[in-house]
Formats: structure tokens, C-alpha cells, sequence
């Protein structure tokens, strides 16, 4: 099996289409997945950048419909998601233009929209329109549309109109089928019956009859006990076993040979135990979220920072070693900041080792 650094087309910088597609393949092959970082600076950027040069793999960044309006500014009306578009877009630039100096390979990704939130993804595929007929590729790798809220039939047809916009322009798409609990991006599982909170092979197989034949690139985040934020231990039991009895029946409805005909996401994975993230990167799963993780990391970074240095960040002037010390080289923004990064970037390391996304 070639390295993914093999694959045709793969380059620093940010992967689309058919060359996004077939790292997919790759990673679902080898039993690896692609982390996926919610970022909302540049600064977040620039850590899972860091983290992703120093493995030498390929990383994912996703801006989430909140996170990408925070990186435009949090000040900006966001009535009709102008905000969530601009950010997201300028944020996919920022990718574009700096991932290649960190030579990584990378892919730009929205992630969950709810119904609600549809004119967000809307100004994003516009923005891809308009990137495609420049640029013959658009200007996201993938976008993910959450539509578990709404019955399954919904879910899937609206999941199959937006792909008839995308498949045009080789974009991937992520859909979510059956309710992952805990509270994300403001829709709110947590007091859902803990019998929901599994998807069955019917389900992942009417989406792959549905998506299939309008396009071969989209990617199935399935429930199987999973929870978004942190986990409450013993509240509900993670099954990724589930994830190959999916597999199973989508095989043999095909009949064609293949095994493993699936694309699966894992959401609200945080927490998890190795051995469960080992059973669903061996069913399938080519792409993982970490959000909860890098932003406690993140903080860390901070916090311990100040804790080390708390009289030096009082004032401007004085500290321990003076009331005449100046203070000016802690409180510096790219000081605490860049702890906040270097922490964050070690924590995106060790999600990629936990995903085997680490040359061998
Ligand atoms: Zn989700």
C-alpha cells in the first residue's frame, strides 16, 4: 500500500475533490482517520498547522457556523448568518494561504448546520461557486449538514438536493443520521432517550441508496452511543461494534464484493476510550471531531501560564522582583497566546496518534 503522500495530486496546502477523496479512501483502507479541529482564529489555525507539520500528515480544520462568525468578529450582526459566511470564508482563505508554508496537507471543512442555520451553508456554497469557475476546485474541501433533528426522510432528501449542488464542484459531503447526544453549536440532545441515541443499518443504508448515485463523496456521521461535549461516564455506552454491523448490511445489499462501503464521521467522541476509537477506525471511520479537547487545551495553556507568572500580570509596572519591573514582555498577547497554541498544538498530536494518523 503506497503512503498517502503517494496519492495523485496530493500537495502542501489545501486538498479538494478527487485528491480530498482519495485520502479518504486511503485512510479508510489503513485504519487511520483525519481529525478535525474546530478552529476560530488564526491563532487555533495556526496551532493545528503547527501540530500537522511537525507529524507530517494530513489534518483537518472546520469552522463551525459560531466559530466561523467569531472569526470574522464577535461584533458583527449575524441576523441573516453574514457573519458565519464571512468568517467562514475568510477563514478558508487564511487555510489556503498559509497551510502551504507549513507544508501540510489540509482540507477546509464547515461543520454541523441545522435547518435553521441553511443560509449559512448557502452563502458558503456560493462562495465555492465562485472559487470553482476561477479556480476549477472549490473553495472548501467538505461541508457537513445536520439535519438528525428532522424525521429520517427529510434528513436524506435535503441531504440529496444539496449534493446535486456539490457534486458539480467535487465537493464532499458529511451528513448526520441518528441522534448524537450533549449539546453542540445550540441543539440541545441532552435529554434525549438514551434508545435514540443508536443508528440502525436501515438507517445508514437508505442514506448510501439515496446520496450514492449523485455522488460517491459523502460521509456518514451515524450514532452509535456518542456525545457531543464531554461524556457523563456511564451515561450511555459507546458502540462502535454497531459501526461494522452497518457495514455489513450495506455490503451485502450491494453484493458486489466490497466490505467496507462506508464513509462514517465520529462525533462527540471526546472522552473516549482508546480501545472504541481502535474498533471504529477498523469499521470505517475516516474523520473525527475534536473540538471539546483543544479548546480545554487551549486554555491550559493560559492558565498555566498565568499561575506561573500571576504577580507579573497584575500591572503594567511592578512584580515580585520590584514595584519599578515592567511586565510589558507577559502580558503581550503573543506570549499568553502562544501558550495557548503550543498547548493546543501538543493536544492535536495526541488526537492524531489516537487515530493512527501518524506515519508508521
Ligand atoms: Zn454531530
Amino acid at each position: 500500500m503506497p503512503s498517502w503522500k503517494e496519492l495523485p495530486g496530493v500537495k502542501a496546502g489545501v486538498v479538494t475533490g478527487d485528491v480530498a477523496w482519495a485520502i479518504m479512501k486511503h485512510a479508510k483502507e489503513n485504519a487511520y482517520a483525519i481529525p478535525a479541529f474546530n478552529c476560530t482564529s488564526t491563532s487555533s489555525v495556526n496551532a493545528v498547522l503547527e501540530a500537522g507539520a511537525k507529524l507530517d500528515r494530513p489534518i483537518m480544520i472546520q469552522f463551525s457556523e459560531g466559530g466561523a462568525a467569531f472569526f470574522a468578529g464577535k461584533s458583527l450582526s449575524n441576523k441573516n448568518k453574514e457573519a458565519s459566511v464571512l468568517g467562514a470564508i475568510a477563514g478558508a482563505h487564511y487555510v489556503r494561504m498559509v497551510a502551504p508554508a507549513y507544508g501540510v496537507t489540509v482540507f477546509v471543512h464547515s461543520d454541523h448546520c441545522a435547518k435553521k442555520l441553511l443560509p449559512w451553508f448557502d452563502g458558503m456554497l456560493e462562495a465555492d461557486k465562485a472559487y470553482f469557475a476561477a479556480h476549477g476546485e472549490p473553495l472548501f474541501s467538505s461541508h457537513m449538514l445536520e439535519l438528525s433533528e428532522e424525521d429520517h426522510a427529510e434528513n436524506i432528501s435535503i441531504c440529496a438536493d444539496y449534493l446535486k449542488k456539490m457534486a458539480p464542484m467535487n465537493l464532499i459531503l458529511e451528513m448526520e443520521i441518528g441522534i448524537t447526544g450533549g449539546v453542540e453549536d445550540g441543539v440541545d440532545n441532552s435529554g434525549v432517550d438514551n434508545s435514540k441515541l443508536y443508528s440502525t443499518p436501515e438507517d445508514t443504508w437508505a442514506v448510501y441508496e439515496a446520496l450514492h448515485p449523485i455522488s460517491e463523496k459523502f460521509t456518514i456521521a451515524a450514532a452509535f452511543g456518542n456525545v457531543h461535549g464531554v461524556y457523563k461516564p456511564g451515561n450511555v455506552k459507546l458502540q462502535p461494534e454497531l459501526l461494522d454491523s452497518f457495514q455489513k448490511h450495506a455490503a451485502a445489499k450491494l453484493g458486489d464484493g466490497s466490505t467496507k462501503p462506508l464513509f462514517f464521521v465520529f462525533h462527540g467522541g471526546s472522552g473516549s476510550e482508546k480501545s472504541d476509537i481502535a474498533s471504529a477506525l477498523g469499521s470505517g471511520v475516516v474523520k473525527m471531531n475534536v473540538d471539546t479537547d483543544t479548546q480545554w487545551a487551549y486554555w491550559e495553556g493560559i492558565l498555566k501560564f498565568y499561575k506561573g507568572n500571576d504577580d507579573k500580570l497584575q500591572g503594567q509596572i511592578g512584580n515580585k522582583d520590584g514595584p519599578e519591573k515592567p511586565n510589558k514582555s507577559y502580558y503581550d498577547p503573543r506570549k499568553w497566546l502562544r501558550e495557548a497554541e503550543v498547548t493546543m498544538c501538543e493536544r492535536v498530536q495526541e488526537a492524531c496518534k489516537d487515530l493512527s494518523n501518524v506515519n508508521a
